[in-house]
């Protein structure tokens, strides 16, 4: 098998490590003559993985005890929906910063629940997304504000959470959970995809206040943090699977030395990348400095037949993954907690290489 690098936004690479407990266990966990594939939802086997996939991502997270930890499905795209459901209750209106894609996915969900009223209290618009609003407006009739603290597209972060004074932080921290530490108690509620840094796509990661939780209105079961809270995440049958996986994938990240110890090697492969587009005469990041993400990190030539030709070259000597979204153009390199620096590094080889042909 030839090697190659994953640089894809998502499904993303996962650490080798997990996919080879995955591959011993794969027949019979534990000695039970049952794949996991195959256990009960009921089973103890079941209720031990995800009792210490929970345990292990509080470790992880350092989340607070008032707070409830949900593995639902639906992706983080439903979370779009239930969180205003959940929250949006008392004044129907919410307020979002407005950071590219998802955040607009994220509003214009909202604005489709009767009688709530997406509100942009910030924008980057005027930027084209490449940096974070500086300002946020705030006003006492919000129920809560929505942000996206990692844009997957666009390539911009945030390191410090904004302060809204009295309204709460509902955040979607898809592409950056576990990626880079934030402080839990920032936030009312905080949702995430796992199809970056958790494991297999079809588990969505759900952490939220339970005093909000209380709050919430009677809603369809699964549709209901507090009905899915009341029965521990398995009010029908979970996706035992993936919630499998997600445990192994924070043993391993306990392993490597927690949230902190994996930012900095996030950090050091980001930095690697940047640096070289800043020095680089044919490649360059669109991203305002201060803004930019760790995580994904979109790329340009300024010309897009360029672009193409580079992605095609690299995709033929297995740097994978390299198009960029089809909303922003270029290249994105994604660099998940499982992505190696050695993968920065080969691609850096290739870009040089690549620069010299064409600008000389
Ligand atoms: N939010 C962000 C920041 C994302 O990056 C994505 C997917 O890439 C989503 C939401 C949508 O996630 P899902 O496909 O799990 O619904």
């Amino acid at each position: 098998m030839a090697k190659i690098y994953n640089f894809s936004a998502g499904p993303a690479v996962m650490p080798k490590k997990v996919l080879e407990k995955v591959q011993t266990e794969l027949l019979s966990y534990k000695n039970s003559g049952m794949s996991v594939m195959e256990i009960s939802h009921r089973s103890s086997l079941f209720s031990e993985i995800q009792e210490n996939a929970e345990k292990n991502l509080r470790r992880l997270m350092d989340i607070p005890s008032e707070y409830d930890v949900l593995f639902l499905q639906g992706g983080a795209t439903l979370q779009f929906t239930m969180a205003p459901l959940n929250f949006a209750n008392n004044f129907k209106r919410i307020g979002f910063i407005n950071t590219g894609h998802w955040s607009q996915r994220a509003i214009e969900e909202a604005n489709l629940i009767n009688g709530v009223e997406a509100i942009e209290i910030a924008s980057g618009f005027s930027s084209g997304y490449t940096k974070l609003p500086e300002e946020n407006r705030t006003s006492e009739d919000l129920d809560y504000v929505h942000i996206t603290l990692n844009n997957t597209i666009e390539g911009t972060a945030y390191k410090e959470v904004p302060y809204m004074k009295d309204k709460f932080l509902v955040g979607d921290m898809s592409s950056n959970i576990l990626g880079q530490r934030y402080n839990v108690s920032d936030f009312g509620m905080i949702y995430a995809g796992a199809q970056k840094n958790i494991g297999p796509a079809g588990l969505t990661v759900v952490i939220v206040r339970h005093d909000l939780v209380e709050k919430s209105p009677n809603l369809p079961a699964m549709l209901s943090y507090k009905k899915l809270v009341n029965k521990n995440s398995t009010l029908n049958t979970p996706p035992v699977f993936a919630i499998y996986c997600a445990g192994l994938v924070f043993e391993w990240l306990i392993a490597e030395g927690g949230i902190d110890v994996i930012e900095k090697k996030n950090r050091e492969k980001a930095q690697l990348l940047y640096d070289f587009l800043d020095n680089s005469s044919l490649f360059s990041s669109p991203v305002s400095v201060k803004n930019r993400s760790i995580t994904n990190i979109p790329f340009v030539t300024g010309n897009s037949s360029l672009d193409a030709k580079f992605i095609a070259m690299a995709t033929e000597n297995g740097f994978v993954g390299l198009k960029g979204h089809r909303l922003v153009g270029g290249m994105r390199a994604s660099l998940y907690n499982a992505f190696p620096i050695e993968g920065v590094k080969e691609l850096l080889k290739i870009m040089q290489k690549f620069e010299l042909e064409y600008k000389g």
